[in-house]
């Protein structure tokens, strides 16, 4: 019976150090109706660093529904998504822009990409949010990032 109890306790700890692990590691949604599956993510403030891997799962091709995954400070959303518009197509991003904290690649449907970034340089306390450059898209596709 006591051999029963350890089992379970060990079942239990790896499992629960298997969700710490994927906790440093998000997937997150996208599709064709220009919309991602989540209005906020939240990461562990244990997580030194995090990767975030954008899905596109509707069939539109990059150039009339292209979606990325971008991350920065909540009150730097609008300066990127204007200067984003003027690096234009095909990633509507600009080449380096220390505003931003974090990208993954401009995608079609049907296409994945992931970003790794150092989570533990960003401050909790501060308001960050994640949003799609792809003219317009902003509007509704963004969300709340909290770090906790
Ligand atoms: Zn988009």
């Amino acid at each position: 019976m006591k051999f029963i109890y350890f089992t379970v306790v060990l079942i239990l700890s790896s499992l629960t150090n298997i969700s710490f692990a994927q906790d440093c590691s998000q997937v997150i949604e996208s599709n064709d109706a220009m919309q991602f599956n989540m209005k906020e993510m939240r990461v562990s403030a244990d997580c030194q660093n995090l990767t975030i891997t954008l899905k596109h799962v509707g069939n539109l091709p990059q150039q009339f529904m292209g979606h990325n995954w971008v991350l920065s400070a909540t009150e730097n959303m609008m300066p990127i998504t204007g200067v984003s518009m003027q690096a234009g197509a095909p990633n509507y991003l600009p080449e380096s822009d220390e505003r931003i904290i974090a990208a993954t690649d401009m995608i079609g449907g049907g296409q994945e990409s992931s970003v790794t970034f150092d989570l533990s340089s960003l401050d909790p306390s501060k308001d960050y949010t994640y949003f799609c450059t792809f003219p317009a898209h902003y509007a509704i596709m963004k969300g709340s990032f909290i770090i906790e």
